[in-house]
């Protein structure tokens, strides 16, 4: 069984050998850590004017629609930790298509504007397209389409493009390490070949899911060669590549600062290769500083998340696989959404009831994760094991 340290905090399930002086929890046992959420009696109707302890709107819904993944990507699902013994959840836990589509509603009432699909792989949850109607079918109180957009490692995107177009996704992010593919093999950790990702993006430019974004993790020592013929690839198309700094999510990737290259050098290395020219973010909150190649050959961004944390206007919240509601990427506990949705204390809640609960939780919200790890020594942490990022997609 994958076996790593329990966090300070929790005993739940806790295997104890006399034989060793460390204990061990599974690592699932983690994901139960959620509050239920407390309903006000009274409270406002939501009107999209919410904010947190520091001044944040919510804006951004991401969903993740299952915890499983057929890459094993070394940063996010090491195969050590993640192995046939490892248990998923269950499919009766995860959150239905029905009750995701009334926990978006409700976070649309209260200002969330872009909703991405994520995971895990989100395709390799059944019928997702499903889903996506139904969430293409909702309007902001103006009457507006929502922003909807999914984040796939590509694998099975050749053979889904067209249904996801047809039932209404806008656009897809497409997860990309390397072009090389020996090295590409060697990151999804199942040797998966480069060239199929590759005809995923072909097919989801064809059928119109743009304008395509692929993200980059780089490892250095890794992946870091790959920067500037990545950006060759993509160079003079509307793909926008970005370049994702490897970050310390969760507890199993083993992350150490040393295999973080920060994206000044990224920039550095690109200028050196392809003139480049800041350009102004699209939106507030937007995670990617932009870039333009001088000769108007296209955009490339940086997610500096490591190096220059963007908490301040981070407007995104994030609904787990089972319906758990976390606050920051690098949250140590959630709330726990689905027993309101599922009336597990006999309880019945009505929307506004969930939205008045989901309220409260967000206007207290002072989560600034990144701000405060910058502050502190490489070595250090914050203490309490965070939750991994494949249970509450990126
Ligand atoms: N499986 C899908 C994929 O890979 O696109 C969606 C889920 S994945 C968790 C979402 C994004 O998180 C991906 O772009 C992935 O590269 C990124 N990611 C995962 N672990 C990361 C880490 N430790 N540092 C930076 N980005 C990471
Ligand atoms: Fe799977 Fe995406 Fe995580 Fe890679 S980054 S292991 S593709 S969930
Ligand atoms: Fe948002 Fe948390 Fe990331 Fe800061 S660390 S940008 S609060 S998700």
């Amino acid at each position: 069984m994958s076996r790593i340290p329990p966090p300070q905090d929790c005993t739940a399930n806790s295997a104890h050998n006399s034989a060793v002086t460390e204990r061990v929890i599974p690592l699932a046992d983690h994901r139960y850590r959620a509050a239920v959420p407390s309903v006000p009696a009274s409270a406002r109707p939501a009107n999209g004017l919410l904010t947190d302890t520091l001044g944040r709107p919510l804006r951004d819904l991401r969903i993740s629609v299952t915890d499983r993944c057929n890459f094993r990507c070394s940063y996010c699902m090491p195969k050590a930790v993640f192995d046939k013994h490892y248990e998923f959840l269950p499919h009766d836990s995860l959150l239905s298509f029905e009750e995701i589509t009334r926990v978006a509603r409700i976070f649309v009432s209260h200002g969330v504007r872009k909703i991405r699909l994520t995971g895990g792989e989100p395709l390799l949850r059944k019928n997702l397209e499903v889903l996506v109607g139904m969430l293409a079918a909702l309007r902001t109180p103006d009457g507006e389409p929502l922003d909807l957009t999914l984040t796939t490692n590509g694998s099975l995107l050749k053979r889904k493009a067209q249904a996801l177009k047809d039932a209404g996704l806008q656009r897809v992010t497409v997860s990309l390490d390397a072009l090389d593919d020996t090295i590409f093999r060697r990151m999804n950790d199942m040797d998966f070949p480069v060239a199929d990702v590759l005809e995923g993006i072909d097919a989801a430019e064809r059928v119109g899911l743009g304008p395509i974004k692929i993200n980059m993790v780089i490892k250095r020592g890794t992946n870091d060669h790959e920067i500037v013929p990545m950006a060759r690839h993509f160079r003079g198309t509307p793909i926008v590549l970005r370049f994702i700094e490897y970050m310390d999510v969760g507890a199993t990737n083993g992350w150490r600062m040393d295999e973080v290259l920060p994206s000044a050098q990224v920039i550095e290395r690109l200028n050196a290769a392809f003139a480049l020219q800041p350009i102004d973010p699209n939106y507030i909150g937007e995670t990617a500083e932009r870039w333009r190649y001088a000769d108007g050959g296209g955009e490339i961004g940086v997610i500096s998340s490591v190096t220059q944390a963007f908490c301040h206007d981070c407007n995104r919240a994030r609904l787990s696989t089972e319906g758990k509601l976390f606050l920051c990427l690098f949250a140590t506990a959630g709330h726990d959404l689905r027993a309101l949705l599922r009336n597990q204390d006999g309880r019945t809640y009505a929307d506004d009831e969930i939205a008045a609960a989901i309220g409260l939780i967000w206007q207290r919200r002072d989560d600034r994760y990144s701000e405060l790890r910058g502050a502190m020594r490489p070595d250090e942490t914050l203490g309490e094991r965070r939750v991994e990022m494949h249970y509450i997609g990126g």
